[in-house]
């Protein structure tokens, strides 16, 4: 079906990608479950590992029409997408400056993996172009940032490292999980890759792994080599299960950063909490810049910090609707202690520097009744506290 050039973004999400069923007529993607492909006749040479078959075009198109990506493709996981575009793109000696609190599973595999292969990695806290300038080598070739970051929700200003980027010649990536195409997108603010968690808001229900990498057709291209080689592909079926799942994008989060917004400014002003963590809220040191590079909301990520008379455990023990539980972006509410989760493997003394205190909670909000929220959070927060 050809779809108007014009569309926006809630369009996108239900029409962008899908391949209607021209045999019989059904308005869904049909499911090609072939790994084998005739190619004698005027066949396109077509197997799943290429990632060219058509459940995985459809999503790919999807992707691409939100992030507005000229080429895309979908990998078996969010490293998968992240270790592909890394290997695909660099060579030994040259040096990537990635920003300091970037996601753990991203860290791991620079440290343990491209650092192997003699690729450069610097570390670096990217709050000025000064940081940059201080960063740079002559061997620089990429920059990775990651924004809003976990879990204090700080921002890196997307426009100030593409245009340091444009001027030194290096290649952007973004990390976009938390924000989704839907509240913030980093190809139209000049970088030049953008790359989802798949796992999180575009499954949005907690049971799909996959991930996603967009940019212009000559770094996709080159990156689509290594991903043949690599091998993180995804089956068709599960593909038909993403493409139902990104219909509803735009009304789940939507939705969740709504919740997201009343339950941070209510938190704010609870006494039983010392400090909220939101890019919505005026009081974030970088709302300015929130509101310059999101667009139409602030997702659904937050954290906040507990009063010290209030034991972070106990709290989330009591919780009777919000689940204690590893990742985000479903439909369901979930929080976690990030020294007993994402930051368990880092120490207190590097914890203490990043300014992360035990008494800190995670939460990704999700799309239930907001009163429902409140009144769980309320009820924990005086439990045996
Ligand atoms: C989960 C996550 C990843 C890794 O994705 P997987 O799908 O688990 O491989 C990368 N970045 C961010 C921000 C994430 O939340």
């Amino acid at each position: 079906m050809k779809l108007p050039k014009t569309i926006l973004t809630a369009t996108k999400c239900v029409h962008s990608g899908t391949q209607i069923d021209e045999n019989l007529g059904g308005v869904n993607t049909p499911i090609h479950t072939s790994t084998a492909f005739k190619y004698l006749e005027d066949y396109e040479m077509k197997y799943p590992r290429m990632a060219n078959t058509s459940n995985q075009i459809a999503i790919v198109d999807k992707i691409n029409a939100l992030e507005n990506a000229a080429k895309g493709l979908v990998f078996s996981s969010g490293l998968g997408a992240i270790s592909a575009a890394l290997i695909g793109l660099l060579a030994p000696g040259d040096h990537v400056i990635v920003q300091a609190d970037i996601y753990g599973g991203t860290a791991h595999f620079m440290h343990h993996q491209l650092q192997r292969y003699g690729i450069e990695i610097s570390f670096v806290t990217i709050e000025s172009k000064a940081n940059l300038d201080g960063a740079i080598r002559p061997s620089t070739k990429m920059i990775y940032i990651e924004t809003p970051s976990n879990p204090l929700m700080k921002l890196t200003d997307i426009s100030m490292v593409a245009d340091f980027a444009k001027e030194h010649d290096l290649i952007t990536f973004a990390d976009n999980t938390f924000a989704t195409p839907i509240f913030q997108k980093p190809l139209d603010l000049g970088i030049d890759l953008v790359m989802h968690s798949g796992t999180k808001y575009f499954s949005g229900h907690s049971d799909i792994i996959f991930g996603y990498l967009g940019g212009s057709a000559k770094l996709i291209n080159q990156i689509q080599i290594a991903q043949i080689d690599l091998g993180a592909t995804l089956d068709a079926r599960l593909c038909y299960e993403i493409e139902r799942s990104m219909k509803t994008l735009h009304i789940r989060v939507e939705r969740a950063a709504d919740n997201a917004m009343e339950l941070a400014t209510w938190l704010e002003a609870n006494d039983k909490i010392e400090m909220v963590y939101y890019p919505g809220l005026a009081s974030h040191s970088q709302f300015e810049l929130a509101k310059k590079q999101m667009i139409g909301g602030f997702g659904a990520m937050m954290s906040f910090r507990l009063k010290s008379g209030i034991d972070p455990i106990k709290f989330q023990k009591a919780l009777q609707i919000i689940c204690p539980a590893v990742s985000l972006g479903g439909v369901e509410s979930l929080i976690g202690s990030p020294y007993l989760t994402s930051h368990k493997s880092i120490s207190q003394k590097e914890r203490d520097k990043m300014g992360i205190t035990n008494q800190d909670v995670r939460f990704s909000v999700g799309i239930e009744s907001i009163d429902d929220l409140k009144n769980d959070l309320n009820q924990a927060l005086f439990a045996d506290n």
